[in-house]
């Protein structure tokens, strides 16, 4: 399997060679092509893989973004915002479930200011100073991104969701902008943030050129985590009719994704999960080694619509836990109590 060698002696592939392993049909060709990432991941970070505890902290969104359920537009959606003294029982309830990174995620909501983020973060990281906390907060100014990391906060989640200038302002209303979007990406790393950038596969007007050129800002940024899932239509956007992207064509880019950065946190993402029952475990055999399963209060579960008939929306924490327990364990994996740092050496 010449070309699977190529890649991951080379860190790098070529267009062509990207062309051959998405059209590949060969059952064989893509064993070969996830054991040898899967090999990779061994070999860095062992079978473990790291659980984050996603808190989906507010529905709100200024943001217009044209496949997110949670626009501004989509006035079907259901909006709601945590209070900071639930984040923090949230964190205590994951950290009695053995996870040690919190991920605050939302829609960019204005009430979410550093003014009443700085304490809860500090809050945070006095309470639970064996935890790594990652904020998913989209686009901030630079001195905000600073405040929240001298408050505490050591990781950063934000997908450059396509490194095409003219595919970035097709998914975005005009008002973003794919520079600021990559000055974020940058201030973030300059700041100290360990930082995840990705995309979604298979969204709307990707082609595979596009595909290549985000696998070449990969190589080039040199993220500590990329986070890729399917596209998946979501009623009340501009995109609710367009197809969802593929699983297959998924795993196949977690693959090469792995071979050209071999120390990367890759997860397995819950979009994944979405569009096929064994999506994760998937993942973890085709070189993911994170999963980020849901730690948000049962009652707004099913409020944080980024994408339709999104998974786990009725169980609870503790469940969550013991399901993806089992499912990574039938990989020969196994869910580890631990930061999960980045691995630089
Ligand atoms: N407001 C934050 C968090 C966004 S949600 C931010 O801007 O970073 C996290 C990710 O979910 C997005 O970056 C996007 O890539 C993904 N996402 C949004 N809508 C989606 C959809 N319809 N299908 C699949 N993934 C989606």
């Amino acid at each position: 399997m010449s070309v699977i060698d190529d890649i991951s002696s080379q860190r790098d592939i070529s267009l062509e060679q990207l062309r051959f392993i998405l059209a590949n049909k060969d059952e064989a060709f893509l064993k070969a092509l996830f054991d040898a990432a899967r090999q990779q991941c061994l070999d860095v970070y062992g079978n473990r893989v790291f659980m984050r505890g996603l808190i989906e902290l507010s529905s709100y969104c200024r943001n217009d973004c044209l496949y997110c359920g949670l626009r501004r537009s989509n006035e079907a959606a259901t909006r709601y915002r945590l209070t900071p003294e639930q984040i923090m029982q949230c964190c205590e309830q994951g950290h009695k479930l053995g996870f040690r990174t919190f991920v605050l995620q939302g829609g960019e909501d204005g009430w979410f200011t550093d003014e009443r983020l700085v304490p809860l973060i500090a809050d945070i990281r006095r309470s639970f100073p064996d935890c790594a906390i990652t904020l998913s907060l989209g686009e901030r100014s630079k001195e905000s991104y600073q405040r929240l990391f001298d408050a505490g906060a050591n990781r950063y989640l934000l997908r450059h969701e396509t490194a095409t200038p003219e595919h970035y302002s097709l998914l975005h209303p005009a008002e973003m902008s794919f520079t600021n979007r990559m000055e974020c990406l940058n201030n973030l790393k300059a700041i100290g943030y360990q930082v995840g950038c990705g995309f979604m596969v298979g969204s709307p007007h990707q082609t595979v050129d596009m595909l290549h050129r985000d696998l070449q800002f990969i190589r080039s940024f040199q993220p500590q985590m990329v986070g890729i899932g399917p596209f998946i239509p979501a009623s009340g956007t501009p995109f609710a009719s367009q197809k969802a992207g593929s699983a297959d064509v998924t795993l196949r880019l977690l693959s090469i994704i792995r071979l050209i950065h071999s120390r990367v946190l890759l997860p397995a993402t819950t979009a994944l999960g979405t569009i096929l029952p064994n999506g994760r475990e998937m993942g973890i055999l085709a070189g993911a080694n994170v999963v980020m399963p849901n730690l948000s209060p049962k009652e707004h579960r099913k409020d944080y619509n980024i994408y339709d008939n999104k998974i786990c929306t009725g169980d609870e924490a503790a469940e969550c836990r013991a399901c993806l327990d089992g499912r990574i364990r039938s990989t020969g994996s196994q869910l580890v109590v631990d930061r999960g740092d980045y691995r630089s050496e």
